[in-house]
């Protein structure tokens, strides 16, 4: 039997859906979510991305800017709005669009945001509340991997998963966050020996590399959810991810298509966090 397909798209809607009733309540008390986005630049991907939150935080009733600045901005002018940011109390959520302009160092950018209005969660204090369970900012596409395989209802308590790629944005937190979840972490990047010897002992494989069909049925332990994070722009300009499809969804038990899969979880994840800045953390 073919895989399930984990359809991103329609979960994306639903939450959406939750949210746009959960904004309209808070903004009933007075209360409107609000992120701001800096870009910087004219990188096109980018430019995409923003554009992408603002529509879907408009969807749901999350007030959102676009700070547009110019490719020479120095970084001092950027922390300067930070700081600005950072005061606002109107501004609930700040995201400053990666990757920024080689002359700014881009983790000092990231230490300095408010750590309570770090709606991307990679503030490293974000990162230490993840770590140890607190509540915090999820990273958002390990935040919409987890949410997938809940909404299938996947055991992932005593299952072994396997990671591929350890970039500080997916694989590790997700490897993190599955462990938060009583899973059994394995991860594995490009120096690991014999791939193929622990993908085929995963029960959830996670893919997360960027490169097209590097997974492939012989890599896939039969009646495994797949996760595909990868996200590849083909020569004839169609989305691909890391997995084969065709040939994953005859072994997998769960597979996540792309375009259609993790993508709209990461852009909705961001909203579940602007919401969340906007009530406050618990620890606060
Ligand atoms: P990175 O390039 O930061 O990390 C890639 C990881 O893959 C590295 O850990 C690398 O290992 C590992 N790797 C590379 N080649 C191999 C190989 N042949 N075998 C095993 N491991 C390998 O990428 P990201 O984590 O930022 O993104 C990964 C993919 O996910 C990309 O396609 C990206 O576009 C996509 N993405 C999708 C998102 C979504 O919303 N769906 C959000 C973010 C990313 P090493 O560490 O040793 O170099």
């Amino acid at each position: 039997m073919p895989a399930e397909i984990i359809n991103g798209k329609e979960l994306a809607q639903q939450l959406k859906d939750n949210m746009k009733e959960e904004v309209s309540k808070l903004r009933e008390e007075g209360l409107i979510p609000h992120l701001t986005v800096v870009l910087i630049g004219d990188n096109p991907a980018s430019k995409s991305y923003v554009k992408g939150k603002k529509k879907a935080s408009a969807e749901t009733g999350i007030a959102s800017d676009i700070i547009e600045l110019p490719e020479s901005t120095s970084e001092e002018k950027l922390l300067t709005i930070i700081t600005e940011l950072n005061n606002n109390p109107a501004v609930h959520g700040i995201l400053v669009q990666l990757p920024l302009p080689e002359h700014i160092a881009e983790q000092k950018v990231i230490e300095h945001i408010d750590p309570n209005k770090d709606v991307d969660g990679f503030h490293p204090v974000n990162i230490g509340r993840m770590i140890t369970g607190k509540d915090t900012f999820l990273p958002c596409t390990p935040f919409g991997i987890v949410t997938m395989l809940k909404s299938k209802n996947i055991t992932i308590a005593g299952q072994h998963v396997v990671i591929i790629g350890r970039s500080n944005i997916v694989g590790k937190p997700v490897g993190q966050l599955l462990l938060n979840e009583n899973a059994t972490v394995t991860y594995c990047h490009s120096k690991t020996k014999d791939l193929k010897e622990f993908t085929k002992m995963a029960d959830i494989l996670i893919v997360a590399v960027g490169k097209p069909n590097v997974i492939n049925a012989a890599y896939i332990k039969p009646g495994a959810a797949v996760i595909d994070v990868g996200i590849n722009r083909l020569e004839n300009g169609s989305l691909t991810g890391d997995v084969d499809f065709d040939e994953a969804k005859d072994v997998a038990s769960y597979i996540t298509p792309v375009p259609r899969g993790v993508g709209p979880m990461t852009i909705t994840m961001l909203l579940q966090n602007t919401i969340k800045a906007a009530k406050g953390l618990e620890s606060q």
